[in-house]
C-alpha cells in the first residue's frame, strides 16, 4: 500500500510536531503556510506556501493530500468547507467555525449545562457603560485572538478612554474569574464513544501566555472529574475527530469553568511527548488518518517550560540537559519578545 498523505495547513511548532509524529507511523506529511519560513518545513516531507485564500495554491495542496488537519484555528471557515468537497478535513470544518468564534463557542458550552466565565456581547463602546456588573473584566475580540493577543483588561469604564479599541472588529466582555488554578484536558476522539484522555495538566501563564505546564495537576478529585467528564461530553458533542483540548479556570471557591476549546494539538500537551507512550500528536495523527487506537499509558510525572523570546538563548548555545530534561528548538528565524521558541521538558 502506497504511504498516507497528510496534509497540515499551518505550519508552526504544532505543525512540526505533528510531522515528527507522523514519520514515526510512515505517514507522509505536506504543510501549507502563508508564512514562506514557517519552520515546520524542518520537518514536514513537503512544504507549499501560499495564502488562506488563494484557490490556485489551495488547489495544488489539496491534489497531493488524501486527508486535511490543522494545526491552528484562525483559517476561513469557506477554505476549509472548499477543501473538503474534494478531500476530507478532520476535524470538521463546521466545528472549526463554531469554536474559532468566541462567542458562538460560549454560547454552544453553556448549551450543554457547561459553566463558562460570564460574557456579553459587545458591539459599541457605549454599551458597556451599563454593563458596571461585568467589571472587572477582560475584553476580548471574538476571533482571531492567541496567546493573550486581541485582549484588553477593562477594570473601570474610564479605561476605556485610554485603550482606543476599534469596536467594529467584534468583541465579547467576559467578567474576570479570581483564579486559583488553570488546568487542560486533551482527549483524543477516534469515533463514537472511543476516546483516549490525557489525566488533567495544570498551567500557568505569565503575561497571558502558557509558561509551565505539569501533571499531576494539583487538583480535588471533584475537579478532576468533572473537567474530564466535560471534555468528553464536549467532544461527543462536537462529533469530534482528532485531538481536542478544553482551557479551564479554578476558582477560589473551587467552582470549575471551561475558558476555551482548542480544536487541534495544544501547547499544554507537549509533555505527553515524553511522558506517554502515546503522544497527543501521535494520537491526533492516529485518528484524523484512521489508524488503530493504542491504550494510553502515562509513563512518567512531568514538567514543560515554554521557551519565550531570548530565553532559547542560552539553550541553543549548548546549556547541558539533564538525563530526564528534553530541549525541542522550534527553529524559528527570528526571536522575538513573546514568541514561543522552544521548550523543555523534564520528566519528574
Ligand atoms: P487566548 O486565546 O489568548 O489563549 P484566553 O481566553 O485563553 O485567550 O486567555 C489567556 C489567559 O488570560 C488565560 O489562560 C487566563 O490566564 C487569562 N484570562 C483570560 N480570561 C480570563 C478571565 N475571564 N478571568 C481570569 N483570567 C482570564
Ligand atoms: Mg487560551
Amino acid at each position: 500500500m502506497s504511504k498516507i498523505k497528510l496534509g497540515i495547513i499551518g505550519g508552526g511548532q504544532l505543525g512540526s510536531m505533528l510531522s515528527i509524529a507522523a514519520k514515526k507511523l510512515d505517514i507522509q506529511t505536506i504543510i501549507y503556510c502563508d508564512d514562506v519560513n514557517a519552520p515546520a518545513q524542518n520537518f514536514s516531507d513537503e512544504f507549499i506556501f501560499g495564502e488562506y485564500d488563494d484557490k490556485n495554491k489551495i488547489q495544488e495542496f489539496v491534489g497531493k493530500v488524501d486527508v486535511i488537519t490543522y494545526e491552528f484555528e484562525n483559517i476561513p471557515y469557506e477554505t476549509l468547507n472548499e477543501m473538503n468537497k474534494s478531500k476530507t478535513v478532520l476535524p470538521k470544518p463546521s466545528v472549526n467555525r463554531l469554536i474559532q468564534h468566541r462567542l458562538a463557542e460560549k454560547d454552544f458550552v453553556n448549551k450543554l449545562n457547561i459553566r463558562t466565565t460570564r460574557y456579553v456581547e459587545i458591539e459599541k463602546k457605549s454599551e458597556i457603560e451599563t454593563l458596571g456588573d461585568f467589571l472587572p473584566g477582560i475584553l476580548k475580540t471574538t476571533t482571531m485572538g492567541y496567546d493573550g493577543k486581541g485582549q484588553y483588561p477593562v477594570k473601570r469604564i474610564d479605561d476605556l478612554d485610554t485603550l482606543n479599541i476599534d469596536f467594529s472588529k467584534g468583541f465579547i466582555l467576559e467578567k474576570l474569574v479570581k483564579l486559583k488554578k488553570e488546568i487542560s484536558v486533551i482527549i483524543t476522539r477516534f469515533g463514537n464513544y472511543s476516546y483516549e484522555i490525557y489525566e488533567p495538566i495544570e498551567n500557568s501563564h505569565e503575561n497571558q501566555i502558557l509558561k509551565h505546564s505539569k501533571i499531576p495537576a494539583a487538583v480535588s478529585k471533584k475537579i478532576f472529574d468533572q473537567s474530564v467528564g466535560w471534555a468528553t461530553q464536549i467532544s461527543e458533542e462536537l462529533k469530534y475527530i482528532g485531538t481536542l483540548c478544553v482551557e479551564f479556570f479554578i476558582d477560589r471557591n473551587e467552582n470549575l469553568y471551561v475558558n476555551e476549546i482548542a480544536p487541534r494539538v495544544h501547547n499544554s500537551g507537549h509533555l505527553t511527548i515524553n511522558a506517554y507512550n502515546v503522544s497527543q500528536f501521535e494520537n491526533h495523527v492516529r485518528a484524523v488518518c484512521g489508524l488503530k487506537k493504542i491504550p494510553l499509558k502515562k509513563l512518567s510525572n512531568a514538567k514543560m517550560i515554554n521557551l519565550i523570546g531570548k530565553q532559547i538563548e542560552p539553550y541553543r548555545k549548548n546549556l547541558k540537559l539533564g538525563k530526564n530534561e528534553f530541549f525541542f528548538d522550534y527553529l524559528k528565524k527570528e526571536i522575538k519578545d513573546k514568541r514561543k521558541m522552544g521548550h523543555i521538558t523534564k520528566l519528574l
